[in-house]
């Protein structure tokens, strides 16, 4: 009898988000076990609800939104996306540089499978969102990384990345504000990396789909607006900005120079048609989302749950002997250190497999970001102070006690 194998392709396919430690996870819950899950970025879970309105909108929209749309997109979508890119003065982008996805993550795969060949390679960040890595593997690239550093705020090294160009670099990917760090990017890092891509002819890509989610009074400032001569594809997306992660809706923008990319460009109006449109409802609620600012700046804010979310999780990890953190400036992610000589860890992802086996709680340790050393994990401080107690007396109990291989 004939046995089928996953292709071939997804062998070198590194996603670690969903091995061992989540399958443990679901054997749990099957079991009846209550686990606290601070694994995925995934806001309706722990209460966070979308507005009323836009709820309501796009169920108005159901019976006018049922046949496909054109495959970037809805127009007045697309327009609203076009103001939203002048608003972050993201230069020269037009509405035929537009493209609208099921959710973010189907625009960076169709990125990557429109440009890369076998050998081509691609700068991506460690710690990563693991999508990014599997998607150059999977369009048979290969992702270099390049280190972003904790002891500066989790800033790219400028100097990794140089040391990391090769003649076969065709892109460098950028994600800021970041998962899994909440890194803010400062302007100066930013204009080094539009000189080396400049220098290098490099597209870069831009993940910001955590742009209107950033704290402290900070500004956010898109690559793009700093690279007019360059090809950078911009990504953004309303699942986290506006609380609608399952209704899938994101896009990305093609902007600056693209005399250089129209054969890119082809290749990726070719996958746009190739999967019709992405869902038409949540499209017709970006225009009026994009104007409804209110609700989520509301979140980031002194007694908006974001920000007393981050503000006690930062405290209470660093509270915790042998772990320490960098204080998150966006998104709802933190990355904390742990110290692997106290606690003998060799594993990460052995360390993540006994925490939840022994405290009933999930995260992702950094080897699902393609951090290479076993010593950090992300935690999504997403459920409300109440929870992240538990979570944080629960890390403290097991700390007080753990060492690995004894
Ligand atoms: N990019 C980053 C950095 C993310 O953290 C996520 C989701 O967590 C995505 C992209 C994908 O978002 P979506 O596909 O929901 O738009």
């Amino acid at each position: 009898m004939r046995v089928f194998e996953k292709s071939s392709k997804l062998n070198n396919v590194c996603y670690d988000i969903r091995g061992p430690v989540m399958d443990e996870a679901n054997r749990m819950r099957d079991a009846g076990i209550d686990v606290m899950k601070l694994n995925i970025g995934n806001p309706a879970p722990f209460g966070f609800e979308a507005p009323d309105n836009l709820i309501a909108m796009m169920s108005d929209n159901l019976t006018e939104t049922e046949g496909y749309s054109d495959s970037k997109g809805l127009m007045s979508a697309r327009i609203a996306i076009e103001k939203y890119c002048k608003k972050k003065n993201i230069p020269n982008v037009t509405i035929d540089d537009i493209y609208t996805g099921n959710g973010v993550s189907e625009l960076i795969t169709m990125s990557m499978q429109g440009l890369l060949d076998y050998g081509d390679e691609v700068l991506v960040p460690a710690p990563d969102y693991p999508l990014w890595t599997a998607s150059v593997t999977i369009s048979g690239g290969t992702a270099v990384h390049y280190v972003c550093d904790e002891k500066a705020e989790w800033n790219p090294d400028i100097d990794d990345i140089k040391k990391k160009i090769s003649p076969r670099t065709k892109g460098i990917v950028i994600i800021n504000p970041n998962n899994p760090t909440g890194a803010l990017y400062p302007k100066e890092i930013l204009m080094e990396i539009v000189e080396l891509a400049r220098k290098n002819d490099l597209i870069i890509f831009a993940d910001e789909i955590y742009d209107r989610l950033v704290m402290d009074g900070l500004e956010h400032t898109s690559i793009a607006s700093l690279a007019p001569d360059c090809t950078v594809i911009t990504f953004n997306g309303l699942s986290k900005s506006h609380l609608i992660a399952g209704y899938r809706v994101g896009w990305m923008s093609i902007s600056g120079d693209k005399t250089n990319t129209k054969g890119y460009i082809e290749g990726l109006n070719l996958l746009s048609s190739m999967r019709l449109c992405s869902n038409v409802p949540a499209q017709s609620v970006i225009a009026p989302a994009l104007e409804m600012e209110e609700e989520t700046n509301k979140l980031l804010v002194p007694g908006g749950r974001i920000y007393e979310q981050r503000e006690f999780i930062y405290k209470a990890l660093n509270d915790i002997p042998g772990l320490t953190a960098v204080k998150p400036k966006a998104a709802f992610y933190i990355f904390p250190k742990i110290d692997t000589d106290k606690f003998n860890i060799k594993d990460d992802e052995l360390f993540a497999l006994d925490f939840l086996k022994e405290k009933h709680i999930l995260f992702t340790h950094g080897g699902g970001f393609h951090w290479e050393k076993p010593d950090h994990f992300r935690l999504v401080y997403l459920p409300e102070i109440k929870q992240l107690e538990v979570a944080a007396a629960r890390m403290a109990d097991f700390l007080s006690s753990y060492k690995q291989g004894e």
